[in-house]
């Protein structure tokens, strides 16, 4: 076969890695943000699509029950139409592809049709599961084999590929696909000289919030496995490193674990608080109320970009503020230098930190983290002589501010740099687990995600639910609608509104 045809695409084979976005590797994060077309398994995080453009064209391919799913060979016919159209083809698999993913096959089918292809390997499910399960696979102390064996296969019929006698003289196997036939598996391992009390451990979800780590002995974990109610995606492990995830096992112990997050703020801004949360052992769900979008006429920045140096003071009340007009100013041709001469406020970390990116260090920041200690601050470095400040915020900033620095002597111009908007809707999967009373903790960051959430929500009943405020004025809009936050963030900002949830007391 000629790999010779220069004129086709790319095929890149993509291990996913085990569930948990964050352990996708670098390189196959690349490759998914640049494919024309995304083929894709039923994912263990469909996150990762979203890494993808949002013009690439996306296949599913993976079978669900009852679902007339594509046969393997027309798997590879995709595949191999799809390069020879010349696109970038990433076949994305959980774990790793070549790991039970019937990469090879497809490998094969590519090669022999002269596509060009290249093969990202993923974390696969067994190291994933070793790693957040605290079970060592190898371990110089009781284990130096390990297998990885396929338990798809019916353990009962004599022609079986899976030579037992052989795994029951390795140290460590695991079985993969295999809880269906969990007592089955066990039978064999046994009879071919397995001891029955050896250690063994079904690990459910590995790396997901929904990680469960259930531990016997190879004679009884079928029976703790059924009485469990264990489900795939799960791994069996049999050896006696598995007595060590009753020392080593980390994640299933972190504070948050259990709990369900719905974060209301914008997807772009929503990442640290997800990261901080996740961290915490929370299953996060996204749930965005407010969206930030350009404004419809842009002759106010313009014109205030045009006399920025007039002012003594330029303020900032949000990151997005800092983005919006920052990012004209590049747009009409300008650049950093238009903030020469003028001070700089911010009202936060958050803020302060995007001013930062954007070179520029802020001259002074709210104690608090409020817009309120914002006030104070510029208050406290003697405004009152007719200082003129340029608040820039969005287009439904509250008067408070405002009405603050003018009583104070200033000579405020408000300059309302984006605008936000509340979404059509929240997403089906958000409200499915509102309805189905899944959610712990809802966090609220603004005003206007309260306001937009409880619209958007409609009339959900909210009362098992446990609300997080980031500072008072957002815990007011809560208590205009007769809700009590359980908790507000003390400062005012993101890392300390994750803490404030661990830190609340869990019944
Ligand atoms: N290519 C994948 C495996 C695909 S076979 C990899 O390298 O991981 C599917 C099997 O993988 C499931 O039946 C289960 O045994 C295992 N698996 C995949 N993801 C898992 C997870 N998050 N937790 C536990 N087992 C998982």
């Amino acid at each position: 076969m000629s790999y010779a045809k220069s004129n086709t695409g790319l095929v890149v084979l993509v291990g996913g890695g085990p569930g948990a976005a964050q352990l996708l590797t670098a390189e196959a994060a690349k490759w998914i943000s640049r494919a024309d077309v995304v083929i894709y398994d039923r994912l263990a995080n469909p996150e990762l699509l979203r890494l993808a453009p949002a013009t690439a064209e996306k296949i599913y391919v993976g079978k669900s029950p009852g679902d007339h799913s594509r046969s393997q060979e027309q798997i590879n016919a995709l595949l191999i139409e799809k390069a020879y159209a010349g696109r970038l083809v990433v076949r994305l698999k959980g774990g790793d592809p070549l790991i039970f993913g019937r990469g090879g096959e497809e490998a094969d089918a590519l090669a022999a049709a002269g596509c060009a292809f290249r093969i990202v390997p993923g974390i696969t499910a067994a190291i994933a599961a070793g790693a957040y399960a605290g079970i060592p696979l190898t371990d110089r102390r009781l284990a130096g084999t390990l297998a990885l064996v396929t338990g798809n296969e019916d353990p009962a019929k004599d022609e079986s590929a899976i030579d037992f006698t052989a795994l029951a003289g390795i140290d460590t196997v695991v079985f993969y696909m295999g809880v269906g036939r969990l007592a089955a598996i066990a039978e064999k391992l046994i009879a071919a000289g397995k001891p029955s009390e050896t250690p063994a451990a079904v690990v459910e979800n590995a790396t997901t919030p929904a990680q469960r780590t259930i531990t016997a002995t190879l004679g009884t974990l079928a029976a703790r496995a059924r009485q469990m109610n264990v489900n795939p995606p799960a791994l069996i492990v049999v050896g006696p490193v598995v007595q060590a995830a009753s020392r080593l096992g980390w994640f299933e112990k972190l504070p948050l674990k259990g709990q369900t997050v719905l974060i209301t703020r914008t997807r772009r801004q929503a990442s640290r608080l997800a990261e901080k949360l996740a961290e915490r052992g929370a299953a996060v769900i996204q749930a965005p109320a407010i969206e930030i979008a350009p404004l419809e006429s842009f002759a106010d920045v313009d014109d205030a970009l045009g006399r920025l140096g007039k002012f003594d003071w330029i303020a900032f009340t949000s990151p997005n503020g800092v983005v919006a007009l920052i990012d004209r100013a590049r747009e009409i041709g300008l650049d950093c230098r238009v903030f020469a001469g003028t001070k700089i406020a911010a009202v936060g970390t958050a803020t302060a930190e995007a001013l930062s990116r954007r070179g520029i260090e802020p001259d002074l920041m709210g104690d608090d983290f409020t817009t309120e200690s914002l006030g104070k601050a510029l208050i406290a470095t003697g405004i009152d002589n007719g200082d003129s400040i340029l608040l820039v915020r969005s287009d439904i900033a509250t008067p408070q501010l405002p009405e603050m620095l003018t009583a104070a002597g200033a000579k405020v111009e408000q300059l309302a740099a984006y605008r936000t908007i509340q979404p059509a809707g929240l997403p089906d999967d958000a409200l499915a687990a509102i309805r189905a009373g899944k959610i712990d903790w809802i966090t609220f960051t603004s005003t206007s995600t309260v306001e937009n959430f409880l619209r958007l929500a409609g009339g959900i009943d909210l009362a098992a639910v446990k609300l997080a405020a980031i500072g008072p004025v957002t815990a007011d809009a809560l208590k205009q609608h007769d809700l009590t936050p359980a908790v507000i963030a003390e400062p005012h900002t993101i890392d300390a509104l994750a803490a404030a949830i661990e830190a609340y007391p869990v019944k």
